[in-house]
């Protein structure tokens, strides 16, 4: 899995695809991390910061070509949780029981990205061409306070210990299950307990250690160290890393899979496992190992037992042959991505290369300066005007593009002027994230990202399964100079999310929604927006396929000073080249390491075409 392209052999489209990229004014491509996510938005940074670094990549799979299929086919971040997707598809399962099988696979082979212990958005579409989604986003406690992440309390102004993402604090209530068992309500086929047998079977029977999770377990060995639970399941017994190849069992994961598949999601949100959730998220001192305070979370029973996930209005907007569909609010993801493709489809056309690769990154600069100000879970703080179509008005994103310059960066966008209710400035930084493409035969498609946040999450586990720290995507500060922040901290407010799980609709001539056309995503953080952006921008024009879509040098910005180019990629040749035209351009460039994760399938003629990334261990399979 850690095998190394040879620099100077990358495939011919993938240059392209960075070089003629905006040839007909679109752009392409991607962004970076944000910040810690509860640090200040670097709107006002005077250097080119970029917020963090983004999770790493496992070195460059070489060699993945395009995986075609007839019928299904599902693309996800691991071999075996894409073996249990198509199993379950070729048993007559819909999109939806594979996205739930796919779940608890990938809680147990990838639990650095996602797990019960997390949140989920998902987007479907059905035979008769209805979107939906469901925002299955962790949710702080009903009690939490607007300063819990930036300090203990009023009267013990320290930050939560040992630290904001590893303290109880950064714990919101899990709401993957939820998401799912609403997904799993409506559209799946096959009964509900059927989709744990085969994570219960691999649980109890074990599996070897990939190499992603035993890079996570021995990167962040010093915090598992504090969770006694944790440690017993990453750790060997004299504290050192499991590694890369050891066959892993987890018992206690297969045990909570037997009680969710008899009892139900219900089971998870009442009851003992609730009890133990909430007494982990309480805990006062690390475990022995590793001993210290730890400041509790506020999270109650309650809480948990009130969690509903949301069937919200999907974010559709037309871009060229296209609609474009993806996830709203608490996400800024659909509307982000929906902004990046307007602004470019109203810029002028770009020559080929280093101009096209500027007007993406200027869009992606106009695209964060009205996510930072204005995205928010709407259920506590509004949109400007009508909400996602104001932010998406074609006339708006043309008066917005006009501010591009075509030989100059912007720096740091002003963001639109509205009649606003409230602003934000934060963006985070987030490395536990995993994305899952599938169509299956009846005509439903699933574009669903899900996350615990950072990578192994807060680093505590429960029964078997991860705890997200995902309200660090809240922004610690509740206000700065100009009044209230948007994604500030409140009582049973979810965090903002870059998330962008987006399905892609070929638009009739009246305008109305054709077929489905692909279903793409990817784990990154704010970088996420970018990483969509860049797939979709690829896929326009049928340029590429869905391997080599997910194969293209990264770019990013984020509204700092800086834009980011991708480091370790390939075809460093270009990426270098690219470099020193953007300098020219007035640009601060920053290069690091880009740790895409998306899973992509196109229709093609005949049937479909799965591509994964080659940066993570994903697989696409189908038939
Ligand atoms: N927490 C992030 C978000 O919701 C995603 C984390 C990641 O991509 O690693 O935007």
């Amino acid at each position: 899995m850690r095998l190394r392209r040879q620099a100077g052999a990358l495939a011919a489209p993938l240059a392209a695809a960075l070089l003629l990229g905006a040839c007909t004014g679109l752009p392409q491509p991607a962004d970076p991390p944000a910040p810690a996510s509860v640090a200040p938005a670097a709107s006002a940074q005077p250097t080119p910061a970029i917020p963090a670094a983004p999770e790493r990549a496992s070195g460059w799979r070489t060699g993945l070509q395009p995986v075609r299929a007839a019928q299904h086919l599902v693309a996800t971040a691991h071999p075996l949780a894409s073996e249990v997707g198509l199993a379950t598809l070729r048993a007559g399962g819909s999109a939806a029981d594979a996205a739930l099988a796919v779940q608890t696979v990938l809680g147990l082979v990838e639990p650095q990205s996602s797990g019960l212990g997390g949140g989920a958005f998902i987007v479907h579409v059905d035979a008769a061409g209805r979107v939906q989604t469901w925002d299955g986003r962790e949710t702080a406690p009903a009690a939490a306070l607007p300063d819990d992440l930036r300090w203990i309390s009023t009267d013990d102004r320290r930050a939560p210990l040992p630290d904001v993402r590893a303290s109880g604090r950064s714990i919101g209530v899990p709401g993957a299950l939820r998401a799912l068992e609403a997904l799993h309500l409506q559209h799946g086929r096959l009964p509900w307990a059927r989709a744990f047998d085969p994570a219960i079977g691999l649980a109890e029977r074990g599996f070897p250690v990939p190499q992603r999770m035993a890079d996570a377990i021995a990167t962040h060995r010093a915090q598992l160290l504090r969770d006694p639970e944790a440690a017993a399941l990453f750790l060997h017994a004299d504290g050192s890393p499991r590694t890369a190849g050891s066959l892993l069992k987890n018992p206690a994961y297969a045990a909570t899979l037997r009680t969710l598949a008899a009892d139900g999601a219900g089971a998870f949100y009442r009851g003992p496992i609730a009890d133990d959730i909430v007494a982990e998220v309480q805990r006062t001192q690390a475990g022995p190992a590793a001993p210290g305070p730890l400041t509790p979370g506020r999270m109650t029973v309650a809480d948990l037992a009130g969690y509903r996930a949301v069937e919200r209005a999907p974010v559709c907007s037309a871009y060229r042959q296209w609609e474009v569909c993806g996830m709203g609010p608490p996400s800024s993801g659909g509307i982000a991505v929906g902004q990046v493709l307007g602004l470019l489809a109203a810029a002028p056309p770009a020559s080929p290369g280093p101009d096209a690769v500027h007007r993406l990154v200027e869009a992606l600069r106009l695209a964060f300066a009205d996510r930072n100000r204005y995205v928010a879970d709407t259920d506590f703080v509004p949109l400007p005007g009508q909400g996602a179509a104001t932010l998406l008005d074609p006339a708006y994103l043309h008066r917005r593009a006009a501010l591009i310059q075509p030989d100059r960066s912007l720096g740091v966008a002003p963001a639109g002027r509205f009649d606003a209710v409230a602003r934000g400035t934060h963006a985070g930084v987030e490395h536990g994230t995993s994305h899952v493409s599938i169509v299956d035969r009846w005509g439903n498609a699933v574009a669903m990202t899900t996350t615990v946040e950072s990578s192994l999450g807060s680093w505590r586990v429960v029964r078997g399964f991860v705890l997200n720290n995902q309200l660090t995507d809240f922004s610690a500060q509740p206000a700065d100079a100009d009044g209230p922040v948007a994604n500030r901290l409140a009582g049973g407010k979810r965090p903002r999310s870059s998330m962008a799980p987006t399905l892609v609709f070929d638009r009739a001539s009246d305008g109305t929604r054709g077929a489905l056309r692909a279903v793409t995503g990817s784990p990154g953080g704010a970088a996420i927006i970018a990483f969509v952006a860049q797939t979709l921008l690829a896929l326009q024009e049928g340029r590429l396929d869905a391997q080599a879509a997910n194969e293209m040098p990264r770019v990013g910005a984020f509204n700092t000073p800086a834009t980011v180019l991708e480091r370790d990629h390939p075809d460093g040749a270009t990426l270098d080249a690219l470099e020193a035209a953007l300098r020219a351009r007035g640009h601060r460039v920053v290069r690091m390491p880009m740790a895409s994760g998306v899973a992509t399938i196109l229709r093609v003629p005949g049937g479909w075409q799965g591509g994964v990334d080659p940066r993570r261990e994903g697989q696409a399979l189908g038939d």
